[in-house]
């Protein structure tokens, strides 16, 4: 016997989830300089670091001795200011996955079940499996959730529906009307998770009055993070919106110190950094007109997308999609197969620097203009 077969069946089943190549690990694996590498795998933000993000964490070095203040009290404070709610309804988490946990650990076990569609977020079936719930998949719209087949696909055994807008890796935007009409429609004791990590690179009309809504749905949950658009992916922190009941049961499945002290004051100040966000949304909108004149250029379809990435279609009959990425990675850029997502024939590209759209550009090109066998 082995300690393993003991873990429950329902966690031994989990696939691992597969995240974007570091830039250090394909620089070992093909004995490139890190400088020379390109990465467009994991939606980072191309600009860095926000300034005023910076300076906080900058002065806040000495302190690293003490543990963080457990209730990120700052942090609430200006998220609340931010968005004119009340801090008793906000959950910070260690990234916004730490809050997808949260949910699940606190509303799904084994018996119950928890309701997405396919090709959305890869954490929504992984933070159920590890609960033993069972994960319901809704089948798909044009690559987008359905939200039809979603409300079909609820049970009587159901407690949480995960829903991403835009959604990774597609890129589709549910309309704010769709959505309101899909919460009115779902029982009041199912929790519906309204994942909003790319929301600040929509256009201000395409937006979803969602804060709003949460007083009148006590079941809805936002979670937002400081991952994408306020560029912190490496210090990991995001939270959750919720009624304030809800966010009190949240709170006691966290960890005590789930967020760290640098996270907290670069996350505080980050939010307050308009400027920044300003610009990281225009690099983001002139970086996906790039791609998509690039793609045309070259006759490749893709999914429309409102996030800060966009999946193309370069796997044919000829050639496949892990072929392309295994001749970019030779030629030092990274971008994301979505294979695991049922998605064999595309790639998932985050939209980046100017001169870095370019240069996966102008490869993908020569790649897809070789024959099959040497790409
Ligand atoms: C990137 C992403 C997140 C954010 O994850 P963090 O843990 O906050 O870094 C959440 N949801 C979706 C759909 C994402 O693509």
């Amino acid at each position: 016997m082995h300690p393993c077969d003991f873990a429950p069946a329902y966690v031994r089943a989990i696939a691992p989830y597969q995240p974007g190549k570091p830039i250090s690990e394909l620089a070992r694996e093909m004995g490139l300089r890190e400088a020379d590498i390109v990465k467009l795998a994991s939606n980072e933000n191309p600009l860095g670091v926000s300034p005023l993000a910076r300076a906080a964490m900058a002065a806040a070095l000495d302190q690293l001795a003490l543990y963080p203040d457990g209730n990120g009290y700052e942090l609430k404070r200006a998220i609340a200011a931010r968005l004119g709610i009340d801090t008793a309804g906000i959950v910070l988490g260690n990234g916004s996955n730490d809050v997808l946990e949260l949910v699940a650990r606190a509303f799904l076990a084994p018996g119950t079940s928890a309701v997405y569609s396919r090709h959305a977020f890869a954490v929504y079936p992984l933070v159920t499996q590890a609960t033993g719930a069972t994960g319901i998949e809704a089948a798909a719209l044009d690559f987008g959730h359905d939200l039809a087949a979603m409300r079909a696909a609820i049970r009587d055994d159901t407690r949480v529906v995960f829903i991403a807008n835009p959604n990774n890796p597609t890129g589709t935007l549910l309309t704010a009307e769709s959505l309101y009409a899909f919460l009115l429609t779902v029982p009041r004791q199912i929790v519906v998770v309204l994942d909003e990590a790319y929301g600040e690179f929509l256009d201000p009309d395409l937006q979803a009055p969602s804060v709003a809504w949460l007083a009148e749905f006590p079941n809805l949950i936002l979670t937002r993070t400081f991952s994408k658009a306020y560029g912190l992916a490496g210090l990991r922190v995001g939270y959750a919106l919720a009624d304030a009941a809800v966010a009190d049961l949240l709170n006691r499945v966290r960890q005590p110190f789930n967020v760290n002290s640098l996270a907290l004051l670069a996350a505080t100040a980050a939010i307050q950094d308009l400027e920044f966000i300003a610009a990281s949304k225009r690099v983001n909108d002139a970086g996906m007109e790039q791609m998509l004149r690039g793609f045309q250029h070259l006759g490749l379809a893709f999914i429309p997308s409102f996030g800060n990435f966009i999946c193309v279609k370069v796997g044919t009959e000829q050639r496949s999609a892990g072929a392309i990425f295994q001749a970019l990675l030779r030629r030092g850029v990274i971008v994301r197969p979505v294979g695991n997502y049922g998605m064999p024939d595309y790639l998932r590209v985050s939209i980046g620097l100017a001169d870095h759209n370019a240069r996966f550009l102008s490869l993908l090109g020569d790649i897809l203009s070789d024959s099959p066998e040497r790409a």
